[in-house]
This record gives C-alpha cells, structure tokens and sequence, in this order.
C-alpha cells in the first residue's frame, strides 16, 4: 500500500504476531487456548480483548464493545495514531522494511479491507454536569473525614465532581473528563463504602462503575449516533488554569482528588486507568513537568509506556506507592498511602 510516497506491506505488518504486539503495548495474560488484554476501543477495566493468534487470522476481538481488528487497527487504536503512523511504527519495530513502490499488484481473492466510517464525536452539554456539582456523594462524604470541608468543596468546584442517583442509590460519585478546550468528554460514576469503620473505606464498590454518556443516550436525554471521546484526561481542563504548576499523573480520578488535597502545590491528573497512557491521551501535556505516579502494580509497565513519549513532555516516573505498599496489598496507590497516614493533621 502507499501513502503519501511511502510503501507498506501491510500484509506483513497484519501477519506480527498480534499477542506480540500487544506485550508491547500493554499488558497480556492467557485465557485458555487465547491470549486477553484490554480493549483500546472502550473503557476496559478487565481485560476483555481476545487475541486470536493461533488460527490463521492473526485478529483481535472484544466481546464486550464488539469491535476490534487486524493487527494495525490494534495500534492505530492503542496509540491514537493514524494508519501511517501505525505501519511506520510496525515496520521499524519489527524490522519489516519499506520497499521501494514498483507497481500495484491486485492478488486474486483479496478484498479491500472495509471502510472505516469514524462516527461523529459527542459531547455532554456543561450545563447537564452543572446541574451535578455537589459534595453530597459517596467519595466526598470519605474526603470530608480526612480533609478540611472547605478543602473538599473547593477540589470538587474545580475538577467539577457531582453526584448522581441510580437505581436504588443516591449516592454515586461522578467524575467528569472535561478536554483542554472545556467540552465534557464523557462522565464517570462510582460508588464507595462511605463507611469510616470499614476496611473497604473509600475503595470502590466492586462493579459499581457506569458512563453516562451512553446511559443518557439510551434514556433518550442525548441524541444518538456520536461517539463519547475516551482519551482525555480527568483534571484536563485545569492545565491552562495553572499554566505554571508541576503536574503529578495517577490512574484514578480518586487517587487525583486525594493527591490535589494533601499535595495541593501540584496539579493532579489521573489517565482513567493504566492502559490510557497513550500519546493521544497524554499530548495536552506537552511541555510541562509531569512526575508519574502509577499504582504500585503499574510502575514498570508505564516507565516503559512512559518511555516512548519522551518527546511530549519532561516526564520522571515515581515509584513512590510501590516502595510504600505493604506486601499482602498488591493494589496499593496513594490515596491508600494518604488513608494509611489516617490524617492526624487536617489539611
Ligand atoms: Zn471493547
């Protein structure tokens, strides 16, 4: 293929193997005779992308969103890069050259691949998260016992945190992505024990995460048809607020609200989640100082992720939750660190 007086086998580059790929680009572990990692094409949490390297189709599929691909769709997804971009880095990673373009060659019984049709990006209208700004929810109420209330309240006007009903609970936490540009991406809800008492204080009820973009879209509040952008960061908006401010980058929207409260001289940011740590997700950055705090499970993964984006911004990765966790907690972050220290001064 060709493009822009460039020359791609891309029949080459969709045969590397798909498994290898993904090792590259995030984490991979077995399920039965396939291989699973996260889906790049939604919000996965749990690995929900199947490899499927041992047929002959070297593709990848999730049964959770439905999507998925040949081995550079994968990439182009992973990384947010366009076709060229991912056939440029395919072939210089897996040493499979650029030949010089002699003639087209249409091979009997290939199809041209499908079109891809990019649906139109969506948006949340500001005024339906204004109408969520509150303290009254299940994080806060958590935040309110270890920090100052004012505190509290002055982190949730900034980052823009609301609280939702659903179902049998009134309780649900709300954490909005809101882009550089001020446009609401998507917004999160979560649920957490509230319970002071409890081991599971502030640590999320399991399964108790929706979006509510798509939720909206279903109960007719949003029209539908758009695509709910996922590679924008929570705290985003803030960066051109402290133009100034050293930035500190953790996985959980939780971990930045807990980190913006003890450490409030940094402007704290969170990816969502460890596998958003792409160069799509990561490009406001650009020119900052950005110490990265992955959970403790996460710290080489994302000094290597972090590696490849040398160029966006000044990046030092911290190791800081690893060297504090206690063996038997293998997901240890820094809100867990904070709660640990339990607080005796208020902030
Ligand atoms: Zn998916």
């Amino acid at each position: 293929m060709i493009l822009h007086g460039e020359h791609f086998d891309t029949g080459r580059l969709n045969a590397v193997p798909i498994t290898r790929v993904a090792q590259r680009l995030d984490s991979v572990r077995r399920a039965g005779s396939n291989y699973v990692t996260a889906c790049p094409w939604h919000e996965d949490e749990h690995p929900s992308l199947t490899l499927y390297e041992h047929t002959d189709e070297n593709r990848c599929h999730c049964f959770a969103c439905g999507k998925g691909g040949s081995v550079i769709d994968y990439v182009m997804q992973h990384e947010g890069w366009n076709f060229k971009d991912a056939c440029r880095w395919l072939s210089a990673t897996y040493g499979i050259c650029t030949t010089p373009f002699t003639a087209p060659i249409r091979q009997s019984g290939t199809k041209p691949g499908p079109k891809r049709e990019e649906p139109p990006v969506q948006y949340i209208p500001s005024r339906m998260l204004d109408e969520l700004v509150s303290t009254e929810n299940s994080l806060c109420r958590c935040l309110m016992h270890m920090f100052h209330p004012e505190a509290v309240k002055w982190v949730v006007e900034q980052y823009r945190i609301g609280a939702y009903s659903f179902r049998d609970c009134d309780d649900y936490t709300v954490f909005p992505n809101i882009d550089a540009k001020g446009r609401v991406c998507n917004l999160k809800m979560q649920l957490y024990d509230s319970d002071p008492q409890s081991p599971r204080f502030a640590h999320c009820e399991k399964g108790c995460c929706y979006w509510l973009g798509k939720m909206w879209v279903r109960e007719g509040r949003l029209p539908p048809g758009g695509e709910f952008r996922s590679d924008c960061m929570f705290g985003e908006h803030l960066l051109s607020r402290f133009p100034e401010s050293n930035v500190v980058l953790v996985e959980s929207p939780k971990n930045a609200l807990f980190g913006a409260l003890a450490f409030p001289q940094s402007l704290w940011l969170a990816t969502g989640n460890k596998n958003q740590l792409k160069r799509s997700v990561l490009a406001p950055l650009r020119g900052r100082n950005v110490i990265v705090m992955p959970d403790c499970d996460a710290v080489d993964e994302w000094r290597e992720g972090i590696s490849r984006m040398a160029d966006i911004a000044n990046f030092t990765v911290s190791d800081f939750c690893s060297r504090m966790a206690p063996d038997a907690q293998p997901k240890y972050d820094i809100a867990d660190y904070l709660q640990q220290q339990r607080m005796s001064v208020r902030f």
